[in-house]
């Protein structure tokens, strides 16, 4: 196939795809092999090199829906951050990172980094200010995360090329909340694009994978590293991930437009005090987000007003499930004050706006109309109950 100028849903459905030369099938044929011939071939072939028929054929697509030139899938997207990060710091270098990261993330620093001599830093915000004040001589790489998780945050894509470029700089994101159906940040000048494919990419809550975006030369440099970690993904997993890719766009589109009408619908709501949806032109990001995304994306929070019993609206709801994890075709919403944001003090919690009050929603492909009525009898019982 022509491989120029293809549309999302058709880079989606077929490129990488792996010919099955033998019976002529539709689809990928499951390469399941754990050992290749080393004689007589062009590639050698191992799993955990990352090059077996499978891992190929959904690195093609991954790379091209995010504009690379090539791509990597790793066994959690925990490996692919951390692999990523690794590769591109050594002993004495310093990081900079933004002031809200995915939890894991943020762990893998606080816990990690100093046996390995990394230096680091957190911006204050999101501005060209915050993040300047924060670089050094020896800032090696920029990591940021747009949109943020849970408040939505978004951080100016090209502002952060433009701020690394000169000073030599490799740039990384977390593009895991947007997908690269609602983002594409090597459009504006990020090197090294990372996602956690457990989430929009697998979609249906059943697997665990990650990924990574970027030009031959990174992709190289991050191999190197990766081939010795071992952090590969098995082929099953690989074959699954590529099946559940064909229909990403069309996820993320749906979800796109109907979190777009909850949003919408709870900010309107008298329960509820506040929605951080950056589609809503009440989000602080607005604007900047209609500059750089093509879509809003399926994750919304939204606060509930004070006093209401935020436990007792998710245990009222009957269809949308309490559940950590995000982005399936499946509604899902969670406490961050429980659950990513427990392990920061109250007072900490508090500077960064996570109220006990705040629920992250995860919207999925159910009929917006059963979500509403799911959420309209979970406010029903938690105004009877602080009525009485
Ligand atoms: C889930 C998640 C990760 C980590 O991915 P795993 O697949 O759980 O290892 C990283 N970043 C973000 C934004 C995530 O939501």
């Amino acid at each position: 196939m022509k491989q120029k100028n293809l549309g999302v849903n058709t880079i989606c459905t077929h490129i990488g795809e792996v010919e099955d030369t033998q019976f002529k099938g539709a689809i990928s044929p499951l390469f399941m092999s754990s050992s290749y011939a080393y004689e007589d071939v062009d590639v050698k072939r191992y799993p955990r090199y990352f090059n077996t028929p499978n891992q190929e054929a959904l690195c093609k697509k991954i790379a091209m829906l995010e504009k690379c030139e090539s791509a990597l899938i790793f066994g959690s997207g925990m490996a692919a951050v951390s692999t990523a990060l690794l590769a591109f710091l050594h002993k004495g270098d310093h990081v900079v990172f933004p002031q809200t990261l995915y939890g894991g993330t943020y762990n893998f620093i606080v816990e990690e980094f100093e046996k390995f001599g990394i230096e680091y830093s957190f911006a204050k915000g999101f501005s060209e200010k915050d993040f300047l004040e924060v670089i050094q001589e020896n800032t090696k790489v920029i990591y940021i995360e747009t949109p943020s998780n849970p408040l939505m945050r978004i951080t100016d894509l090209e502002m952060i090329g433009d701020l690394a470029k000169p000073r030599g700089i490799v740039t990384m994101i977390d593009n895991t909340f947007a997908s690269p159906i609602n983002q594409t940040p090597a459009d504006f000048g990020i090197d090294i694009i990372i996602h956690s494919a457990t989430k929009y990419m697998g979609g249906h809550s059943d697997i665990c994978a990650g990924a990574v975006a970027a030009s031959e030369k990174h992709i190289d440099k991050i191999w190197n590293l990766a081939k010795n970690l071992g952090g590969s993904l098995s082929d099953y997993t690989v074959w699954l991930l590529e099946r559940s890719m064909k229909t990403m766009a069309l996820r993320v589109r749906a979800q796109n437009k109907n979190a777009k009408k909850i949003a919408r619908w709870l900010e309107k709501h008298p329960l509820v005090e506040r929605v951080y949806y950056p589609r809503l032109s009440s989000h602080p990001d607005h604007e900047l987000a209609k500059k750089q995304m093509k879509g809003y994306t399926g994750m919304l929070s939204f606060e509930l007003k004070e006093k209401l019993d935020a436990n007792l609206f998710m245990k009222s709801l009957k269809m949308i499930k309490q559940s950590m994890s995000l982005a399936g075709v499946e509604s899902t919403i969670l406490s961050p004050a429980k659950t990513s944001h427990s392990l920061l003090s109250a007072e900490e919690r508090k500077n960064q706006n996570i109220s006990d009050g705040l629920l992250r929603f995860s919207v999925g492909i159910e009929e917006t109309e059963d979500m509403i009525a799911d959420l309209e009898g979970a406010f029903q019982q938690i105004s009877n109950k602080s009525l009485v």
